[in-house]
């Protein structure tokens, strides 16, 4: 039998990977490390760590490479060493990482050398932090933590492309409680902020990994099922009105419970972001004059 290839596994980690001899060469050096540092392999092997690649240097500035290599420190003292240090890029920039190194022994337990993962923290730090938090911020809805009208704009387009160009069918569904204003009116607005969350609550139990529920705007929700055609979107959104009907919000005075009528459709060929949900609203609203707590579908 022959040998599983585990250089192929090694090139494919998350972390930066390489091996160093008992004289810091690199002896190898993983595709994710070339990918974080601009280094290939074929530049780095056989060259020093301390060979003016990537001096290390710690948050202060300090020169690592030379007399406080945490490489040489885990193979001289025969311990594991973690830091967090910054290495230079090929292109001259410095990249925050986490290292976890350690020393690399025979069966006799000689050093032989030393090996050093290092993860790449820059999408972790400071500016693409902040951003990262104002796009969540600007593609949020802020009560009921679904994608909002923005976020579910830009999905209904990207779906559209993406059926042209690959194929890829997916259905909408249009969800509106039912009778909500009368929830307001009898329990306050704030219980009504609570029963929206519920219904929230419940999309977001249906959702498969690759669904997108929002919210549409006030009582109103969207859903975006892939991959579906009618008879399994028919099956979604008939659980999600069941799940609906079926939950309840307790009050000291009582418990309320709401009911959605549901509106799906698949997209098809000619569609735009403005008639497929006219579509889908439409037929929500057929459900409506049904007399509610139902879903209908054009297919
Ligand atoms: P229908 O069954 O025909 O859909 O009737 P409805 O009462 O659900 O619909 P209508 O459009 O008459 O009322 C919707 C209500 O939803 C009115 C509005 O005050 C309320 N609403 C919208 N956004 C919020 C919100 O964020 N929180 C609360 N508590 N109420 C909201
Ligand atoms: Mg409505
Ligand atoms: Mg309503």
């Amino acid at each position: 039998m022959s040998q599983p290839d585990y250089r192929q596994l090694l090139d494919h980690l998350y972390d930066g990977l390489y091996f160093v001899d008992l004289e810091r060469r690199i002896t190898f050096w993983n595709r994710t490390a070339e990918q974080i540092t601009g280094f290939t392999a074929d530049e780095v092997l056989g060259s020093h760590c301390y060979d003016n690649i990537l001096n290390h240097v710690d948050a202060e500035g300090n020169l690592l490479c030379e007399n406080r290599c945490p490489l040489a420190k885990s193979m001289e003292e025969g311990v594991a060493v973690e830091a967090e240090v910054y290495l230079r890029h090929k292109r001259g920039h410095r990249v925050p990482v986490a290292l976890r190194i350690k020393p690399l022994r025979n069966g006799d337990g000689e050093i032989l050398g030393g090996v050093e993962l290092f993860q790449d923290l820059s999408e972790k730090t400071g500016v693409l932090l902040q951003l990262a938090e104002l796009r969540q911020l600007a593609l949020v809805d802020g009560l009921t933590g679904l994608a909002n009208r923005s976020y579910c704009e830009r999905e209904i387009k990207s779906h559209l492309q993406e059926r042209v160009r690959y194929g890829w069918t997916f259905g909408l569904l249009f969800i509106d409680i039912d009778n909500f204003k009368l929830v307001n009116d009898s329990y306050g607005h704030a219980s009504g902020d609570q029963v929206l969350q519920m219904v929230s609550s419940n999309l977001k139990h249906i959702c498969r990994p690759f669904d997108v529920f929002g919210r549409w705007g006030g009582e109103e929700f969207i859903g975006l099922i892939r991959n579906v055609g009618a008879q399994e979107l028919i099956a979604i959104g008939e659980r999600l009105r069941l799940l609906v009907e079926h939950s309840q919000l307790q009050r000291k005075g009582g418990r309320i419970g709401v009911t959605v009528s549901v509106g799906a459709t698949l997209a098809r060929d000619d569609d735009t972001l403005s008639s497929l949900v006219k579509r889908a609203d439409e037929l929500m609203y057929r459900s409506k004059k049904k007399g509610k707590n139902c879903l209908t579908c054009d297919l």
